[in-house]
């Protein structure tokens, strides 16, 4: 079977609607994607996990002294309150964090350059501030035009202990900076709740060594704003024309396609998968997965968390197909990472578009700027290496994690921090 890469696209239009972790919409995107595996003559069933996260009730900033603005600011999900009525206390620009930066700071509400990572997270906390402000978007950037992205705080920062943390539009912190904002009053009403998310998953088991399983990954949950089709509706329609190859074209080891939800906040659907098939993971091989894709300028990448001679394997390959494609031996911030994290090789296809020509993550994830050409781009290297791998006489990928790819996934995950308490 050959390649359709418009039929993709059509069904890329389809799920191109806002989709965030645990909403109703996401929930319609996978009973699309149920719908779409039955037409292919395949059974895909749901599997459901729980999200937490918070319910904003109320939340303002306002500049106080030495002149009285309010500026429109998003809570950090899974973060604190601040109770009714709010606090009123010191605000101090703190930049990256250096050491030099959190001197004399107890009390004070800080704005930083970057979102802090668990290290900079818990000196933070040890400084004593009442909390800190994280910026998105440019100095140059219109309120009409940018959406205060909303973040989740993450177990990896709070297992050291839980601060208000809220966002902001750089716009509006540059104004804050420029104007020498020296007093805040900030309030924030936040409930602690749980939204249920979805997994869509279907096997189509090997005729030869049923036992021996290759999963495909893609999610397809989106952020707030965005109707994630380049991140990632780009990668679900990718896999899903995969799965039609392999129905039709019957696959010696056992494939499974699952199409995770609620990456966006912190990878949850494939960590939510891993928890639950403990036993299956034994007979996992290798996790292929596809993230961000279909932009219609743009460049080819593979990124390989398992050992080398599987980087030198896609490289020759795509050598040999004439395939321009980058490979390299790294962790990507996926679905992919959090399968490597439990011993089982990945491997991440993506096309990335140079600055400037596709965007993740706001507003402008939009399919003007994706094209069923540049799909067929990612879905033909993906379907030729797959097809190699899968149905290969002898499996060639050990099913390791090489000692420098174990330390990128520990610092990932934060695993060397927590040894340090
Ligand atoms: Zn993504």
């Amino acid at each position: 079977m050959s390649i359709n890469s418009q039929r993709e696209f059509e069904l890329l239009k389809k799920i191109g609607f806002i989709r965030t972790s645990g909403s109703e919409e996401e929930l319609r995107a996978a009973n699309i994607l149920v719908e779409e595996i039955s037409s292919i003559g395949c059974t895909g069933h749901l599997e459901d996990f729980k999200v937490p996260t918070s319910k904003i009730k109320k939340a303002t900033l306002k500049v106080v002294e030495p002149y009285e603005k309010e500026y429109e600011i998003t809570p950090y999900n899974c973060s604190i309150g601040i109770p009714e009525g709010g606090i009123t206390t010191d605000f101090v620009y703190i930049e990256d964090g250096l050491d030099a930066n959190l001197v004399d700071l107890k009390g004070k509400f800080v704005l930083i350059n970057l979102r802090p990572d668990p290290k900079l997270y818990k000196k933070l906390i040890e400084a004593g501030i009442a909390g800190y402000i994280t910026m998105c978007g440019t100095a140059m950037d219109e309120e009409d035009k940018t959406d205060i992205a909303v973040a989740r705080m993450r177990e990896k920062n709070t297992q050291h202990g839980k601060i208000p943390a809220i966002n902001m539009r750089m716009k509006d912190c540059f104004h804050m900076v420029k104007n020498k904002a020296a007093k805040v009053k900030v309030e924030i009403i936040a409930e602690d709740i749980e939204l249920t998310s979805h997994n869509v998953v279907v096997t189509i088991e090997g005729s030869k060594y049923p036992d021996e399983i290759i999963s495909f990954g893609a999610h397809y949950d989106s952020v707030p704003f965005s109707t994630g089709v380049y991140d990632n509706g780009a990668g679900s329609v990718i896999i899903m024309e995969l799965l039609r190859h392999f129905k039709e074209n019957p696959p010696i080891r056992t494939v499974k396609f699952v199409w995770y939800g609620s990456e966006e906040v912190g990878l949850l659907g494939s960590k939510a998968y891993l928890q639950t098939h403990e036993e299956e993971l034994k007979k996992h091989l290798l996790m292929i997965n596809v993230d961000v894709a279909g932009s219609i300028l743009g460049r080819e990448k593979v990124l390989v968390t398992a050992e080398q001679s599987l980087v030198d394997y896609i490289d020759h390959m795509a050598k040999i197909k004439g395939f321009p494609l980058k490979v390299e031996q790294s962790i990507y911030s996926s679905d992919s990472t959090a399968f490597a994290d439990t011993g089982i090789p990945s491997v991440t296809f993506c096309r990335f578009a140079p600055q400037g020509g596709a965007f993740i993550h706001t507003r402008n994830d939009i399919i003007d700027f994706l094209s069923a050409e540049a799909l067929e781009i990612t879905t033909t290297i993906t379907k030729e290496f797959s097809e190699s791998i899968v149905n290969s006489v002898v499996f060639p990928v050990e099913r390791k994690i090489p000692d420098n790819m174990r330390k990128e996934l520990d610092k990932y995950f934060d695993k060397e921090s927590k040894k340090e308490d």
